[in-house]
């Protein structure tokens, strides 16, 4: 576990490390673009406003909440004012094969963060970390404690130590105050090395309007955070673990009770991301859906008490859409979309399917399951990383000559 002589110190934190540096060069910097040509397409306006007035939503300026399109990843920015300073929040870092996280995120003009959450460790959540630390002034990073041997989880945090951005591993129960948002942590209580059951689950809070993120914990993880006593209840859910039924348990979905679900996912994807089942769950409650995979970049604009979503594509999400086009069924192992991921004879290992990998020799089910996590590799001799597969394997998986890397 890295150290964290916060940890567990306090119930109740307000972000102090807003420094005057970082403040002065956001005084300095132009103001980010409020009208993007590309998002111009409203889909939805929620008005709260026969609601009881409330008073601190009243005089808050406009947050925009970003679910950036990394394809089968996850990366969403908050840019809100709070007493006329810029805030910036970023909740995961995209996968670990793109650079799209800090290109958008200059793209929208910022240049420092506040807070950097990393979700868990996976690739697909830490995956430009390095790139995101080395590019902005980062005040805060925080993740479950959980680590990875991965290269791109190492590289990561080799950035996180290198910079002088402060360390926390919240856990369930803490709230932090960061100018006019209030965060509340749902999970994890503790951790055991579970990667994505302990994902760090955070309700975040502006105004009336409120939006839950849970990484890619999963319906146990989703049960304990129902157990817990804390108020699950969001307007903005985002799907756990890229609408994977894996996660989006009913019971939790119902206490949750949002007026919008949003996954990001890849179109095509290889595990069939987001499944039929919680593409039905949902647009049988009547709540509305978004995918990155359909709509790209999702952008969430709120003044704390009505919210408009602006998509930068049009498309409609159905409980097949995200299967191939024979229409047979939600089946996600498909082969076309198994081709893909190889080309001829050979079977990328940065890239295959589970399936797929599970054509080379000594690798079954679990261990594909591990080799993936583990992405990317430099060559096949890197397989020594994933538990159980040690020189002799390596040696049998070379002369089988089905594993290899890139092309
Ligand atoms: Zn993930």
């Amino acid at each position: 576990m890295w150290q964290n002589p916060d940890q567990g110190s306090t119930n109740q934190q307000t972000v102090t490390n807003h420094s005057e540096s970082v403040k002065e060069s956001l005084q300095d910097k132009e103001k980010p673009n409020e009208k993007d040509s590309n998002q111009s397409e409203t889909n939805t306006t929620n008005s709260k406003s026969d609601e009881e007035p409330d008073k601190k939503s009243n005089s808050l300026s406009d947050l925009k909440v970003h679910y950036i399109d990394v394809e089968q990843a996850d990366a969403t920015l908050f840019q809100y004012k709070s007493n006329g300073e810029q805030y910036t929040i970023l909740f995961d870092t995209g996968d670990w094969q793109g650079n799209e996280v800090a290109n958008y995120l200059s793209a929208q003009g910022v240049s420092a963060i506040d807070v950097l959450i990393v979700s868990h460790a996976d690739a697909d959540h830490s995956g430009q970390l390095a790139e995101v630390m080395n590019t902005f002034d980062v005040g805060e990073v925080w993740m479950s404690g959980n680590e990875s041997s991965s290269q791109t989880f190492q590289q990561g945090m080799k950035a996180v130590l290198a910079s002088d951005a402060g360390y926390d591993e919240p856990r369930t129960g803490d709230t932090f105050e960061i100018g006019t948002m209030d965060i509340t942590v749902l999970h994890p209580g503790s951790i055991s090395g579970n990667t994505n059951e302990e994902s760090i689950s955070a309700k975040f809070t502006y105004g009336d309007v409120s939006f839950l993120f849970t990484g890619d914990a999963g319906r146990d993880s989703e049960m304990e955070m129902l157990n817990s006593g804390n108020n699950v209840n969001a307007d903005i859910v985002q799907l756990g673990h890229h609408g994977s039924n894996t996660s989006s348990n009913p019971a939790f979905i119902d206490a949750v009770s949002p007026e919008v679900a949003i996954y990001s996912a890849g179109a095509d994807n290889q595990y069939g991301h987001p499944h039929a089942e919680v593409v039905s769950l949902i647009q049988n409650a009547g709540i509305k859906l978004f995918g990155t995979d359909v709509h790209g970049t999702i952008v969430v604009t709120t003044d704390g008490n009505d919210y408009s979503i602006q998509t930068k594509d049009d498309g409609t999400i159905s409980p097949s859409s995200s299967s191939s086009s024979d229409n047979s069924s939600s089946n996600d192992k498909n082969e076309s979309t198994e081709n893909k991921a190889s080309t001829g004879d050979c079977i990328n290992i940065n890239k295959a399917s589970s399936e797929k990998l599970q054509e080379i020799i000594h690798i079954g089910p679990a261990r594909s399951e591990d080799l993936i996590k583990l992405r990317p590799y430099q060559s096949v001799s890197d397989l020594t990383d994933v538990s159980g597969i040690g020189p002799s394997r390596i040696s049998d998986i070379k002369s089988q000559g089905l594993a290899c890397t890139g092309g």
